[in-house]
C-alpha cells in the first residue's frame, strides 16, 4: 500500500499536463494531495519514469475468452469454468494496465452476479462498472443477453438486472458480426422501442449503451439519448452533426476487428462471421477517423473476449488504431482514462486530490512514443501495487 509516492514525471488532472518531479500523497484509496517539487519530507521515488492514470476500458466481455468461436462456447460452458475464466480474464487487464472496466454483457448475466456477490478478489480485478445486455430473441448479442420483444418485456430485464446491481443497460440497436444469421448494418430495434427502453433505463437509474455498427441504428440510438454508442462502423455526417448536439459519447472498438482480420487462424472461424467482418472492417476504420477529425467525444473500449480478441493489452493496439485515425498521443491518451471515466462516473480516469489513485508507471513517455504504454513498471490500483 502506497501513502506517499514521488514520480519522476506524470501526467496530471484532466488534460494530463506534464509535470516533472510530482508527489502525492494517498489515504484509503484516494489521492489526497499532490504537488511538483520539494513537498512533504521523506516520500520515497518510484523507479518508473512516468505516471499516468490507469486506463479505462469501455468495453469488455470478460466471461467470453476471445477464441474461435465464443457464440458456441458461450452456450456450452457451466458456471464454475465460466467463474474461473472470468477471474483470469479481469487479471489480464489489471496487468496490462488496465483499472476500469466496463463489462457490456455476459451469458446468463454472470459478471452482475461474480460483482454482486464480491467473487472478484479486489486486488485481482479492476473495478469493474457492469451492465447487463438484453437483445431480441434471434438478435445479435442474444447468447450474452437477456431476451424482450416489446416495451413491457424490456421493461421487466432492466428491473431485473437493475435488481443484479447493473449500472448499464447494453442494447442492440443493429445486428453483428459474430451472432450468426444478424446483419451488422441492419436495425434491430425500431426507432420507438429503443426510444422507450432508454427512456425506462434511465428511470430506474441505469445508464444506455446501445451496439451499432449501421447509420439508420446509430441515429436511432441518439435519438433515443443513449449515453454511448459503441462500433459506430457505418457512421454518415448526418449522424456526426447529430452527434456534435447531443450528450452521447462514442466508443471505439476497432481492435477487435483488427484482431479478427489480422489472426492467423481467422480461416477457422465461422465462415459467416469471416466474411462479415471483412466487408465491414474498412468502414469501421473509415468510421473512426471521421469521429476524430470532426472531434466528436470518443471514448476506448477493446471488445475483449470476442474472437479472436483475448483479454490483454487491446488497450494497447486500439492506442496505435486511433494515432493512425488521425489522433496526437495526448487526445489518444485522454480518451483511454479521463474520457472514459467520465462517461462511467467512475471517480478515477487522471490524477488530482480527491480521485482514486489507480496509476499506470509506465518506463517511457506515452507522449513520445505510444508504445511506451506496453512498458509497464507497476499497476496501481486504489493505492495498492498490483502483484505480477
Ligand atoms: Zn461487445
Amino acid at each position: 500500500m502506497y501513502n506517499a509516492i514521488r514520480f519522476r514525471k506524470a501526467l496530471l488532472g484532466p488534460d494530463m499536463e506534464p509535470a516533472d518531479d510530482v508527489w502525492m500523497t494517498i489515504s484509503d484509496g484516494l489521492i489526497t494531495a499532490l504537488g511538483t517539487g520539494q513537498g512533504p519530507a521523506g516520500i520515497p521515488s518510484h523507479p518508473a519514469a512516468v505516471a499516468i492514470p490507469g486506463l479505462v476500458d469501455c468495453h469488455v466481455h470478460l466471461a467470453l475468452s476471445g477464441g474461435a468461436d465464443v457464440e458456441q462456447e458461450a452456450r456450452s460452458s457451466d458456471p464454475a469454468a465460466r467463474q474461473d475464466l472470468l477471474e483470469a480474464n479481469a487479471f489480464r487487464h489489471l496487468q496490462s494496465g488496465v483499472t476500469t472496466v466496463r463489462d457490456l454483457g455476459s451469458p446468463e448475466d454472470a459478471v452482475l452476479h461474480a460483482v454482486k456477490g464480491g467473487g472478484l478478489g479486489a486486488a485481482r480485478a479492476p473495478q469493474i462498472v457492469a451492465a447487463g445486455a438484453i437483445s431480441s430473441p434471434a438478435g445479435h448479442g442474444n447468447f450474452l443477453s437477456r431476451w424482450a420483444t416489446t416495451p413491457a418485456e424490456y421493461e421487466e430485464a432492466i428491473n431485473a438486472i437493475a435488481g443484479l446491481g447493473a449500472h448499464w443497460v447494453k442494447l442492440f440497436a443493429t445486428g453483428g458480426v459474430i451472432t450468426s444469421g444478424t446483419v451488422p448494418g441492419a436495425t434491430q430495434m425500431e426507432p420507438s422501442l429503443i426510444s422507450e427502453v432508454t427512456a425506462a433505463a434511465h428511470r430506474s437509474g441505469l445508464a444506455a449503451a446501445a451496439h451499432a455498427h449501421g447509420s439508420d441504428g446509430i441515429r436511432n440510438a441518439i435519438e433515443a439519448g443513449v449515453d454511448s454508442i459503441e462500433h459506430f462502423s457505418y457512421l454518415t455526417p448526418d449522424e456526426v452533426a447529430l452527434l456534435a448536439e447531443s450528450r452521447c459519447t462514442l466508443v471505439s472498438t476497432l481492435v477487435a476487428t483488427e484482431r479478427f482480420v489480422s489472426s492467423d487462424q481467422r480461416e477457422t472461424a465461422n465462415p459467416e462471421t469471416l466474411s462479415k467482418i471483412l466487408a465491414h472492417a474498412p468502414h469501421e476504420r473509415a468510421a473512426l477517423q471521421q469521429a476524430v477529425r470532426a472531434r466528436l467525444p470518443l471514448a476506448v473500449g477493446t471488445d475483449a473476449g470476442t474472437t479472436f480478441n483475448p483479454h490483454g493489452f487491446g488497450m494497447q493496439e486500439q492506442a496505435l488504431h486511433l494515432n493512425r485515425a488521425g489522433m496526437d498521443p495526448a487526445s489518444v491518451l485522454r480518451a483511454m482514462t479521463v474520457n472514459g471515466s467520465r462517461l462511467l462516473g467512475d471517480g478515477a480516469g487522471y490524477l488530482d486530490v480527491g480521485r482514486r489513485a489507480d496509476i499506470l508507471c509506465l518506463d517511457a513517455d506515452p507522449l513520445e512514443d505510444l508504445g511506451a504504454l506496453y512498458k509497464i513498471n507497476e499497476v496501481i490500483l486504489v493505492g495498492r501495487p498490483v502483484g505480477k
